[in-house]
């Protein structure tokens, strides 16, 4: 599963892209994170959340 939406890098300002990783063993959360494709910039989709809900 991907979705590719146009997201600004918060280090270069370039197009990030959503990855989501759904592992087989079902005890492992699904992981989701954004990878920008200028800088290679990574973020965790959940740390990211925490940051909006926390701002
Ligand atoms: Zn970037």
């Amino acid at each position: 599963m991907k979705v590719d939406i146009p997201i600004p890098c918060p280090s270069c300002g370039g197009k990030m892209y959503s990855v989501a990783y759904n592992p087989a063993l079902k005890i492992l959360k699904n992981r989701s994170w954004h990878v920008c494709k200028e800088c290679n910039f990574e973020r965790n989709v959940e740390d990211f959340k925490k940051a909006i809900c926390c701002a």
